[in-house]
């Protein structure tokens, strides 16, 4: 196979946010894999430093870097730091995401605050201070991690849901903003998959769930991964603000 198959994205710079575990380390490991050089913006230091290790193992080059992702001014010095590092930035994945779950009569205002706040507001922060650099380099690609709950609801989950179908929208606005720019804007709305996130699930309503999605499993990391390293790479390049949905047929 030529490296073309093999490493795809050789050469090129991914940021992934939330990259320190679950699925965001598992996309880092896949595109690094692929030939990516990547930066992780993540809150756990020790954490980051791990997963950037990990990177390093496969012979490439990672930065891992504190930033939260609410935080304007962190994103904005987390991207200066990775151009000055490694040089361009050619992928943004907005993986960073939260629950605070409860149903809505007792859901209190911070629950929604910070779960809107992370996983939109910071898709949203991320998505402006990378888009410029892309314009100018007139080339770029932005994926980011909503979830089958933004297409069809879940109880208890409101801000949730409200903050994925808010990723939803703002994925197909940037792809029309920025199509003509050469920079592809898409989002991967994952089911149930296997991570600390869904590792809470009781053991009742984890055995309703199977009984829900046709394929009978929860997805690994890698599922979503895969999809993520297919809308990066350029058998994606006429694919712009579309949700792939990775659920093993749950949503459909
Ligand atoms: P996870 O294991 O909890 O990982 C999320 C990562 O984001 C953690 O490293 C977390 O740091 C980091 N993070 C949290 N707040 C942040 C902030 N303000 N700034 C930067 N990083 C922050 O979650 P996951 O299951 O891999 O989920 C990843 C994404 O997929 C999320 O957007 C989630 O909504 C979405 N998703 C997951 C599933 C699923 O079944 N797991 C399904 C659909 C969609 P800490 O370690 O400090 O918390």
């Amino acid at each position: 196979m030529s490296d073309a198959t093999t490493t795809p994205l050789t050469g090129q710079v991914a940021i992934v946010t939330g990259g320190a575990r679950g699925i965001g380390r598992e996309i880092a490991l896949v595109f690094a894999q692929a030939g990516a050089d990547v930066a992780l913006f993540d809150v756990n230091p020790e954490l980051l430093e791990q997963t950037a290790q990990e990177l390093r193992a496969l012979g490439r080059r990672a930065e891992g870097l504190s930033v939260d992702v609410t935080d304007g001014k962190q994103v904005e010095d987390g991207v200066a730091k990775v151009l000055d590092k490694l040089g361009r930035i050619d992928i943004l994945i907005n993986n960073a995401g939260i629950t605070k779950d409860g149903l809505l009569i007792r859901m209190d205002d911070a629950q929604w605050d910070r779960v809107l706040a992370i996983n939109l507001k910071g898709t949203f922060l991320c998505t402006r201070a990378v888009a410029k650099h892309m314009l100018k380099a007139r080339r770029g690609r932005i994926v980011s991690i909503a979830s089958i709950v933004g297409l069809i609801g879940n109880p208890g989950q409101a801000n949730y849901a409200a903050s994925k179908a808010g990723i939803i929208g703002l994925t197909k606005a940037v792809a029309k903003e920025l199509a003509r720019r050469g920079i592809t804007c898409n989002a991967i709305a994952p089911g149930f998959i296997k991570t600390e996130m869904t590792e809470a699930l009781p053991e009742q309503a984890r055995q309703r769930l199977l009984e829900a999605i046709p394929m009978g499993t929860l997805g690994e990391p890698l599922d979503v991964a895969r999809a993520a390293l297919f809308l990066v790479s350029d058998a994606a390049r006429y694919i712009t603000g579309h949700v792939l949905v990775v659920d093993g047929g749950l949503a459909m």
